[in-house]
């Protein structure tokens, strides 16, 4: 094991939304220093939302990168692809990497990402049986659609949602079990799951609620799905969507504290200050949830990874940015603004039949979520009505004389 020779400076474990915003931020903000970002995944950074919708529809074959290829040479980082970090060592301030190297930091991010939570049932290891979260996950499911007629799903979240509506498109014959209610249940108020579930079923696609996977059947390769009540699917593709767990291995093993994610503070520190973790990864005091939350999304990772770059030059205010989020399923864009919770009172505008409309969420007379369906301009404005914290009762919202646009301008937030 030999040490790179050269001054400490941030490194960053993890070259995805989050890792390598990270790194682009301490550059554009004037960082000094050294930035090395180690990432195990040997493809160049790419983004993972496409991999799910237009990547297998067949819209766009090729990943989309992350950023342009000159990027890392341009800002200075050393960008490290098919590397990973196997362990830390805080006193000497050194992080491990597989090559025989350690790479010295004076800071250091853990922008490690989460996991595919795999089937544990019999069979879940069966030929046919698909997670997606890589590239060579999009690659291998791709290359299996071609030949396939009878796809099961499992898990109505937005994997599942997205997958499901994009081999629906390419004329499949789908079938989703989930075994929550309603789908995307934790993510979504009911009325915006149940207009979903209605919607997907209407496209053709089976939609089992309240139906678990009891296992997979066949003889090396999946035949069929035995669902939660007894009923056998029969399936030549499998796609898992069942969640994610939190990439906390190496912060365990260097004695950070980890609870469902690294738990951080809100500064973004980990309980070492030298090391900071943002993204899935991290668990962190969120403002909007009201709890410690560990919230899988594009916006969480690139807005946490800015915070924690700003942290790092010197900055001490709270992370407190807004959530906000998106998902195309076939036909329908949902964004969502704020964090919706059980027990909030909601609001329509627009109207459902269309397929266009919004759901206002309220918690103690405040609007603190907003999902949209096929209205951006919603959206947008949603985004600046709970930012600026803008006085609204429901009533109001109700109404559609009230010029919600206006409204938000008024709040003077951009
Ligand atoms: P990741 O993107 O997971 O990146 C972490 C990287 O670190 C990974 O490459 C991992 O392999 C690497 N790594 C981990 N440990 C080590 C180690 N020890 N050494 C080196 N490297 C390591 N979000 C949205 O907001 N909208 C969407 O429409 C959307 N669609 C999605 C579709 C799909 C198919 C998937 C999988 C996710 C989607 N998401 C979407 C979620 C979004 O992509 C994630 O929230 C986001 O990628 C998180 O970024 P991250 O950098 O924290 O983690
Ligand atoms: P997810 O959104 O958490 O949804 C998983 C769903 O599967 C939940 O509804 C869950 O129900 C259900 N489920 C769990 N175990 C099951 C079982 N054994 N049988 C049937 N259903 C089961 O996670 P995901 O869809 O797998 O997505 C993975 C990651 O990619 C997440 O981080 C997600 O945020 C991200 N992603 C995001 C987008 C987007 O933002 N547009 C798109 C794609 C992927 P319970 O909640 O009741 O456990």
């Amino acid at each position: 094991m030999s040490t790179e020779d050269h001054r400490p400076g941030a490194v960053v474990v993890g070259g995805g939304h989050a890792g390598l915003q990270v790194a682009e931020t301490l550059r554009t903000e004037g960082y000094q220093g050294s930035v090395t970002v180690v990432v195990d995944d040997p493809h160049p950074p790419y983004q993972r939302p496409p991999l799910s919708k237009d990547y297998l529809g067949g819209k766009d074959a090729a990943p989309l990168p992350l950023r342009g290829p000159r990027f890392a040479e341009e800002n200075r980082i050393r960008l490290r692809t098919g590397v990973t970090a196997t362990g830390i060592d805080r006193q000497r301030r050194t992080v491990r990497l597989d090559t025989d190297k350690e790479v010295p930091y004076a800071h250091l991010v853990l922008a490690t990402g989460a996991t595919n939570r795999r089937l544990t049932c019999p069979g879940g290891e069966l030929d046919g049986v698909h997670g997606l979260r890589t590239l060579a996950d999009a690659q291998r499911l791709g290359a299996a659609l071609v030949p396939a007629r009878r796809i099961v799903v499992i898990g109505a979240g937005f994997i599942g949602l997205e997958f499901a509506a994009v081999a629906r498109a390419r004329g499949l014959e789908v079938t989703v079990l989930e075994f929550a209610p309603r789908p995307m249940g934790r993510a979504v108020s009911p009325v915006t799951g149940d207009w979903f579930a209605r919607a997907h079923l209407e496209s053709g696609i089976d939609l089992r609620l309240g139906e678990g996977i009891e296992r997979c059947d066949g003889t090396g390769r999946v035949e069929a799905v035995v669902s939660t009540t007894g009923e056998r699917y029969p399936a030549d593709l499998v796609v898992v969507g069942i969640g994610v767990v939190a990439n906390t291995a190496l912060a365990e093993q260097a004695g950070l504290e980890v609870d469902n994610g690294i738990v951080v503070d809100a500064s973004l520190r980990t309980s070492d200050p030298a090391v900071l973790a943002v993204g899935d990864c991290a668990s962190f005091p969120s403002v909007h949830a009201g709890i410690r939350s560990r919230l899988e999304s594009v916006q969480n990772a690139t807005d946490q990874a800015r915070h924690a770059a700003h942290t790092i030059l010197g900055r001490t205010d709270d992370y407190d940015d807004l959530p906000w989020f998106w998902s195309q399923q076939g036909p329908w864009k949902l964004q969502i603004a704020g964090l919706h919770r059980t027990g909030d009172d909601t609001v329509l505008r627009g109207d459902p039949t269309t397929g266009k409309f919004s759901v206002y969420c309220f918690r103690d007379g405040a609007l603190v979520a907003v999902e949209s369906i096929n209205r951006p301009a919603d959206h947008m404005t949603a985004r600046r009505l709970i930012n600026g914290q803008v006085p609204l009762t429901p009533e109001q919202v109700a109404d559609p004389r009230t010029d919600l646009k206006t409204l938000s301008r008024s709040a003077g937030v951009a």
